[in-house]
């Protein structure tokens, strides 16, 4: 039997909230959407949140609030989804492309600092693997240069920071999250920005819905009824439907579950590859508390050999991530290889192994045991 590398936990309570959204009065635009954002606002610590329909539209959104012009620059990680640079390019926007530390594989704060010029606007620092980055330093040089810090935390719903949830904001302007299907909860596609700043609010309120507000304290022209709305930017329709709002309330319910178990099953991972030689785990600094999206290891060996190796054995093994800037598109762009020397060698040797709360212990040690035979073999 094949072990998928992630998959979602969908039980009766979610199906059973889903099929009353689906027969209430309101399949978008309901109640559920304010009650889901409220949800994981409180449980993160932050003032507001914006549900949309991905974590894409959710960078866009921020990006767009942050009022991200042609021209401008924000620097990012490029071991990171495509989505984390391609929302710059949304708004005329040029992604800069700053290393990762090769212990967290997080970005430098330090390659941060180097890649600032008088164009940069904001930094997207990328928790990855549900580490956070190391916000305090990154929080000081956007400050001492002006800049916004837009968290993409796609990978750390329920991680910690210094004591304090991702999502807080407490060293950023916004955090964005993503429900796709292999996150921590899921409502099928879906995303959401969290903020503590009400000027953020509003513009992403609007931008997920055309640009129209129909706040009457908001207006620019005089409010002329009950019928009256205006369009003041040009937003999109980035709107999430109430039964996936349904479906997120359920899966909330069962995150913090979701997250004990996920790091149960990297304490058995650890405790089995810190013996191998060959092997590099991810550092988790002492501040942090990952939340474990994605399990990574690094191989000192033929990692072809090994990927090919684990897929024939029926392990989901996948690779994340391709640099972003060596995507055709970005070659296109003008970007060159060699940007990033640290990123482009951790590719190169990375494997992300099976990881998601639905995994049984004895898939945990089949995987132990083919990652060591697989390594042994191709090391010879
Ligand atoms: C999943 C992901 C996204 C995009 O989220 P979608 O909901 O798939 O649009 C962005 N950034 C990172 C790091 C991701 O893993």
């Amino acid at each position: 039997m094949r072990i998928p590398y992630a998959t979602q936990w969908i039980d009766a309570a979610d199906v059973k909230e889903v099929i009353e959204a689906l027969y209430s009065s309101h399949l978008t635009q309901g109640p559920r959407i304010a009650a889901f954002e409220k949800k994981v606002a409180e449980y993160c610590g932050a003032r507001y949140a914006v549900a949309v329909n991905s974590g894409t539209a959710a960078l866009h959104a921020a990006c767009f609030a942050v009022g991200l012009k042609p021209g401008d620059e924000v620097i990012t990680s490029p071991i990171t989804f495509v989505a984390s640079a391609n929302c710059v390019l949304y708004c005329g926007g040029r992604p800069v492309f700053a290393d990762v530390q090769s212990d967290t594989i997080n970005i430098s704060p330090e390659d941060v600092n180097n890649k600032i010029s008088n164009k940069t606007k904001a930094v997207i620092p990328v928790h990855f693997a549900g580490q956070p980055c190391d916000l305090e330093e990154l929080s000081n040089i956007a400050q001492k240069n002006g800049l916004v810090v837009i968290e993409d935390a796609a990978h750390a719903l329920g991680a910690e920071y210094k004591g304090s949830k991702v999502g807080a904001c407490k060293y950023s302007d916004m955090t964005i999250l993503s429900f796709h299907a292999v996150k921590h909860i899921t409502t099928g596609e879906g995303g959401m920005i969290l903020t503590n700043r009400e000027d953020i609010y509003n513009q992403l309120m609007m931008f997920r819905t055309h640009g129209i507000t129909r706040d009457g304290d908001l207006m620019i022209n005089k409010h002329e009824g009950l019928w009256f709305y205006e369009m003041q930017l040009l937003g999109f329709n980035y709107r999430i439907t109430d039964f996936q709002c349904a479906l997120g309330m359920k899966q909330m319910d069962k995150l913090e579950e979701f997250v004990s178990r996920r790091r149960k099953i990297v304490a058995k991972y650890d405790q089995a590859f810190r013996k191998i030689a060959n092997i590099v785990l991810l550092k988790e600094k002492a501040e942090n508390k990952s939340s474990w999206h994605i399990y990574p290891i690094q191989v000192k060996s033929d990692r072809h050999k090994v990927f090919d190796a684990l897929q024939r054995e029926g392990i989901g093994v996948n690779v994340h991530y391709i640099p972003v800037y060596l995507q055709p598109y970005y070659s296109e762009l003008g970007y060159q290889p060699g940007i990033c020397p640290r990123s482009e060698k951790y590719y190169s040797q990375a494997i992300t192994l099976p990881l998601y709360p639905k995994m049984k212990d004895e898939d945990v040690d089949t995987i132990i045991e083919k990652v060591s035979a697989a390594l042994e073999d191709c090391s010879i």
